[in-house]
């Protein structure tokens, strides 16, 4: 089964809304409508609505860096999939590192939140990663299956199609620190006979998983020529059309 990749920018806290429209200014005129490979940016909430407006009908995607577990209520600076669903977004990034370990998202908001973007007809992406020591431990196939079968608890086989899955050892996020091509392999190798098992082979030889962690022009072919690898989401080189313009080349290179 061939799987279209897709290269996902997650800006971060980055970019006004201003930065956002000269960014996808510059980008959408070098887009080539042949592209080989589902492209998708994701600004932070204050972009959305702006950025949706400006790529209706291109072709680009636009995605969420986080959403609120609840369609709406008294939850003070949260945003829900609804809220996402009418500024144009399509995906939503879900357990994304930062979210896990630097405000504290547990497997158990994860997993609702991974429910709460399925029932509001966003698409996840859902993402897993061990640390460092965890993989000097050697823990990463334990931990990844600990945050899979948390993350997707109580959703069905009809659900888990659309989601995508990122791959992204915390120990290479925004480090330069790269995981090689045969670490990432083994992983999402790793992560799709997980979903065969908890599904089916079919599900799984048709989910998307993509690599993150300090990819770059320079290592995205290599990444991408890996036949588990479908693609890749990109933090600091997402920010740039150039480099990840660069990137999204790279990679349909690499794409066999
Ligand atoms: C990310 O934000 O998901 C990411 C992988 O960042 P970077 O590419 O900067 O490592």
């Amino acid at each position: 089964m061939t799987r279209r990749p897709m290269i996902a920018g997650n800006w971060k806290m980055n970019k006004t809304p201003a930065e956002t429209r000269a960014f996808i200014e510059a980008l959408l005129p070098q887009v080539d409508a042949e592209l080989a490979c589902d492209l998708l940016v994701i600004p932070p909430y204050t972009s959305l609505d702006l950025a949706g407006r400006l790529l209706a009908d291109t072709g680009v995607r636009l995605g969420a860096q986080d959403l609120h577990t609840s369609p709406s209520g008294a939850f003070t600076g949260a945003i829900s999939a609804g809220m996402l669903d009418a500024c144009g977004c399509a995906y939503v990034l879900v357990g994304h590192s930062e979210r896990r370990h630097v405000f504290g998202d547990s497997d158990a908001t994860v997993n609702a939140k991974l429910r709460a973007a399925i029932a509001g007809g966003l698409t996840p992406i859902f993402c897993v990663g061990e640390r460092s020591e965890q993989r000097a431990a050697e823990q990463t196939t334990a931990v990844l299956a600990h945050q899979l079968t948390e993350g997707f608890a109580e959703v069905a086989a009809t659900e888990a199609s659309d989601v995508l899955i990122a791959y992204e050892p915390v120990w290479a996020i925004g480090t330069g620190e790269t995981a090689s091509p045969d670490q990432a392999q083994d992983a999402i190798r790793f992560i799709r006979n997980w979903v065969a098992d908890q599904y089916t082979a079919s599900l799984a030889e048709g989910m998307r998983i993509l690599y993150g962690g300090s990819v770059k022009p320079n290592n995205a072919a290599e990444l991408q020529r890996q036949p588990d690898i479908d693609g890749a989401l990109v933090g600091g080189a997402s920010l740039e059309p150039e480099s990840f313009l660069q990137i999204v080349q790279a990679a349909g290179r690499g794409a066999s």
